[in-house]
């Protein structure tokens, strides 16, 4: 699973960072600081959680690691 960041909409709410600071790293002045990372075997539930918590909906949760397979909620 892959969470897959458009960072321009990032408004630096942290609400990502908050559910699961290892995997959201932000950056010095509150921003997530990457724009995309594999989710360790595991923690696919909370990472799932933390990208429904954006506010801004700047955090897409990519089911299949490889191919282009994508999650499309409408
Ligand atoms: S919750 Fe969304 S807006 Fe807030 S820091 Fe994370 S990605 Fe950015």
């Amino acid at each position: 699973m892959k969470i897959v960041i458009n960072r321009t909409a990032c408004a630096g709410h942290a609400r990502c960072h908050a559910l699961a600071a290892e995997m959201f790293v932000l950056d010095d002045d509150g921003y997530i600081a990457t724009d995309s990372f594999s989710v360790p075997p595991g923690s696919e539930q909370l990472a799932r959680r933390a990208a429904r918590a954006c506010p801004e909906r700047a955090l897409e949760v990519l089911e299949a690691d490889s191919g282009h397979e994508r999650e499309n909620n409408g």
